[in-house]
């Protein structure tokens, strides 16, 4: 059972600095918008490189509430504006059926005894 609610949360996850795709979820994005796989790799993505890492990330925008986050993120709704065509890393998050984040929401709300509380992340 799922042990989270993405309704009553502002997007933590969609705030991550780093959201890899592939090659796969960029061509999905493509035909999502009906642009080439170039235009939709250079449009939503940009390359990540670092010793460590070697990666096609999505790119960002302004958010009032986490400084940044995902170019699909409806800042005001506080969702996801492309669901059905979003990539496989953002379908597997939060990989189980708890969300860190949203547990830690939920205790600061509940200590703060304020539902809409946004803590600091
Ligand atoms: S941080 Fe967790 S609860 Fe919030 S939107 Fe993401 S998966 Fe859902
Ligand atoms: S594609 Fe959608 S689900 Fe994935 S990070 Fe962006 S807004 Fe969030």
């Amino acid at each position: 059972m799922t042990r989270y609610n993405c309704l009553v949360c502002p997007g933590y996850c969609c705030s991550h600095s780093r959201i890899a795709v592939s090659e796969f979820d960029i061509a999905r994005l493509a035909r999502h918008f009906d642009l080439t796989v170039e235009q939709a790799r250079t449009k939503f993505t940009y390359h990540y490189q670092t010793k460590e890492a070697d990666e096609q990330i999505l790119r960002h925008q302004k958010d009032h509430i986490y400084k940044s986050v995902c170019r699909f993120f409806d800042t005001t709704e506080r969702r996801c504006t492309i669901y059905a065509a979003r990539p496989n890393v953002c379908r597997k998050y939060p990989y189980g059926n708890k969300c860190g984040y949203y547990d830690f929401l939920k205790f600061e709300r509940m200590h703060q005894d304020d539902q809409e509380f946004i803590p600091s992340a």
